[in-house]
């Protein structure tokens, strides 16, 4: 496995939106390095999801894992990956949570996503399945979902105001929310 080089923003590719993935890319061990590379990036970074555009593939392919003891999460989701994956609200009702992007070094910023969606995708054989996710989950999945589709999360933010450097988000603002 290989540790892949991941884009950062003002990179085209971060900007594009993403070809779904065909049918005969299942059976193409390539197409199963590139996953299990992205699974391995993940860690590296110690990122909780990462976008096949991310590492300069204009795919609509996304991992995820979130570990047990993540002090954003309230549920441990174990690696999961997302093939041309399809979300849908369920309700209007949306929450503000801070995220951070891998492809957006040492930032923080507030970001209002839906709450509870559906997620239905294929999984890494081209299975298809269906899933309800809620809170952390359906964050992290929208953020990923977004970069499938050229958008980060600074277009989602309200404002620039509450973007902080990792740094001083321990610092200032972690604090202060205990
Ligand atoms: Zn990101």
């Amino acid at each position: 496995m290989s540790i892949l080089k991941v884009a950062r923003i003002a990179h085209p590719v971060l900007r594009s939106p993403a070809k779904s993935v065909p049918k005969a890319a299942f059976k193409d061990p390539l197409f199963q390095k590139l996953v299990d590379d992205m699974r391995e990036t993940m860690y590296e970074y110690e990122g909780v999801g990462l976008a096949a555009p991310q590492i300069h593939e204009g795919l609509r392919l996304a991992v995820i894992e979130v570990a047990g003891d993540d002090e954003r999460s309230k549920a441990e989701v174990p690696f999961m990956v997302l093939v041309n994956p399809v979300i849908t609200p369920l309700g209007e009702e949306k929450a503000n949570g801070w995220e951070g992007c891998l492809s957006i070094p040492d930032l923080r910023g507030v970001v209002p996503r839906f709450k509870r969606l559906k997620l239905e995708a294929l999984d890494r054989d081209g299975k298809p399945y269906s899933l309800e996710a809620q809170d952390f989950f359906a964050r992290v999945i929208q953020h990923e979902c977004d970069h499938l589709d050229g958008f980060v999360y600074l277009d989602r933010m309200q404002g620039m105001r509450s973007l902080t450097f990792i740094k001083e988000f321990e610092d200032h603002v972690h604090k202060d929310e205990e």
